[in-house]
């Protein structure tokens, strides 16, 4: 590797093609575009400088790609748009042209210059220069780099054996893929192995659950330990090796099982109301799954609490979910059709039983709004009431529950209706998983559930390469919706593990070993773990394993001798590239 401080190709020798987008007038509107192509044609190393209307578009990629062919060049600067959108497009631009892509940069002079400055013309174009100069002098010191080439095991882990971890370790053994199922507690199954009748078809959730299990025994490729946890990672990406404790009567067994992608299917905990919230505690005051085992449990003909004949129940919806700030803000998405659904089973027991749903909104979206009709002609009355007058539930004096609402559907009057029951439709909360979560790295959102790189285009994918996340860790969802994230997450281990190989970028921290004097002082400094200490010419030197690495650049102000350095952005092109920015000249009204 060269020294940071050396350019490490010879500046002034390279061949850069520069291209200012006007985005439409996205960043036209408010930068002077040829301005900033006339500042930039004479820079060091500039070949080619234009200004293409659009440049993410057909047309002129074919002219980028002629331009690196005809004037062979060997740097490619593209300033338009976020380098999340058109970052992979510019590459491949340089790839199609036969340049290595990691001598592209994108300069981003829309959502971080034309749009910040949409009233300042004059200042928006004197930053553009500056930012593009940077993007050309970061390109004028850009070293060609390769893609790391990763072997990968064709085995994945699942951790969590509830309906979502299941049906991806029957997708996974399909594949030919092994996989590995690890399950915290002593029986398979989850929350839906404890279900009667779900919605939408009325199947029964432990049904389902014996049958998924009945298919794993039946598959080879297919090992599961329950009562047991992952307690340790090592290894990387592709390669990795899970520390798994089997608790057992005889005490806790460590095994460890090597395997090329994790799925986390932890699942999801119910809402917990606290004593006295919407009278919780009181005798004939339950929650869902309380209610739901209930109803699941009881004999055709009639539904009974506590030996009591239920003859009516009051639903006070949300309970847990939609809190005002500091509770839990979200929707839990299920527990709507949920209690709809119950309630419909209720209505088949005993079609006498008096059923009062008390809401906020109903959220029983697509086919389920078929389920919502369906209780209401079943009998089911629904009474809304606003976010600030939630219901009260207290014991009556005479015996019984009474539940106090203003109902806005009739004239907001206040009622107080009495009734056998009343259940708390608790939403979903994310279940305590501080162990894995440290085990794997896993980052949490504000509301505690695991967070995926992207909600829409990469939706079961981590930030730590090789580890997704599947059903109601990630969100509260329906049980349908858990098994399609569980096969998603299944499809990404494939394509990940059957080609036998993975491709990794390579900006990523390197150490000079001839600089490294051993001191450790990186080695706390990187959140992943990578770097450790190697013999190196009979001296222990610290080393990053590139595979580890994700390139946040956390590790190289920790090294007080300039050892580190992060290809991609070396020392020489964040020196060159903050050179280039503060050289900009302040540009006069001209431009305006
Ligand atoms: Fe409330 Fe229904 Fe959303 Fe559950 S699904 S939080 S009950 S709106
Ligand atoms: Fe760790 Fe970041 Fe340094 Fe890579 S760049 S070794 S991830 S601190």
């Amino acid at each position: 590797m060269s020294q940071p401080d050396e350019p490490t190709t010879g500046g002034t020798e390279r061949r850069i093609g520069v291209y200012i987008c006007h985005c439409g007038g996205n960043i036209s509107d408010y930068v002077d575009v040829e301005a900033v192509r006339e500042a930039l044609k004479d820079e060091p190393g500039v070949v080619v400088s234009e200004s293409p209307v659009f440049a993410c578009s057909d047309g002129t990629q074919h002219d980028m790609i002629d331009d690196i062919r005809a004037q062979h060049l060997d740097g490619l600067v593209v300033a338009s748009c976020s380098p999340k959108l058109h970052q992979v497009t510019f590459r491949n631009v340089a790839k199609r042209a036969d340049l290595n892509q990691y001598a592209y940069t994108q300069v981003n002079v829309r959502e971080q210059d034309s749009w910040a400055h949409q009233h300042d013309r004059a200042g928006a174009t004197e930053k553009a220069i500056g930012l593009v100069r940077a993007g050309v002098a970061k390109t004028r010191l850009s070293d060609p780099l390769e893609p790391l080439r990763i072997d990968t095991v064709p085995s994945a882990l699942v951790v969590g054996g509830g309906v979502a971890g299941l049906r991806a370790a029957i997708g996974l053994a399909d594949l030919g893929i092994q996989a590995v199922v690890v399950e915290r507690e002593a029986t398979l199954g989850g929350w839906v192995g404890r279900l009667g009748a779900t919605f939408p078809d009325d199947t029964s959730g432990a049904d389902e659950i014996a049958g998924l299990v009945e298919q794993i025994k039946a598959r080879r490729d297919i090992t599961v330990y329950t009562s047991a946890e992952l307690t340790g990672k090592s290894g990387t990406f592709g390669n990795y090796a899970a520390e798994l404790t089997l608790h057992r009567d005889d005490g806790d067994k460590v095994l460890t099982v090597g395997v090329g992608a994790i799925i986390v299917a932890t699942g999801f905990d119910s809402y917990l109301p606290d004593v006295g919230e919407f009278g919780y505690g009181i005798d004939g005051v339950v929650t869902l799954p309380e209610f739901k085992e209930l109803v699941d449990a009881a004999p055709s003909g009639q539904l009974s609490y506590a030996g009591r004949r239920v003859r009516s129940i009051a639903y006070v919806y949300c309970v847990g979910s939609r809190q005002p700030a500091g509770g839990n803000e979200y929707c839990s998405k299920y527990c709507c059709t949920a209690t709809i659904h119950a309630s419909l089973q209720v209505a088949r027991l005993d079609a006498s039983v008096r059923q009062y749903h008390l809401y906020r909104d109903i959220r029983a979206y697509g086919r389920n709004e078929l389920l919502y009709n369906s209780s209401r002609e079943a009998g089911s009355t629904y009474l809304k009431f606003a976010d600030d007058q939630p219901p009260a539930v207290a014991k009556l004096a005479g015996g019984g529950l009474g539940v106090t609402v203003t109902d806005l559907l009739t004239e907001s009057r206040e009622l107080t209706i009495p009734v056998d029951l009343v259940v708390l439709v608790t939403g979903m909360v994310p279940r305590e998983n501080a162990g894995l979560t440290a085990v794997l790295k896993l980052p949490v959102g504000s509301d505690g559930f695991f967070n995926e790189i992207h909600p829409k285009l990469r939706p079961v994918e981590t930030v730590v390469d090789g580890v997704m996340i599947a059903g109601c860790c990630q969100s509260p969802r329906t049980v349908g919706e858990s098994v399609a994230a569980g096969l998603a997450a299944v499809a990404q281990s494939a394509a990940l593990l059957k080609k036998g190989y993975a491709e990794l970028e390579p900006l990523v921290a390197t150490v000079d070993p001839a600089r490294c004097i051993g001191s450790g002082e990186c080695l706390t400094s990187c959140p992943y773990d990578a770097i450790t200490r190697i013999e190196w010419d009979g001296r222990s030197i610290a080393s990053v394993d590139p595979a580890t690495c994700k390139g946040c650049g956390g590790c190289v102000p920790a090294c007080g001798q300039d050892a580190i350095d992060l290809l991609g952005y070396t020392d020489a092109q964040m020196r060159a590239a903050i050179e280039g920015l503060i050289a900009a000249e302040p540009v006069k009204e001209a431009v305006s």
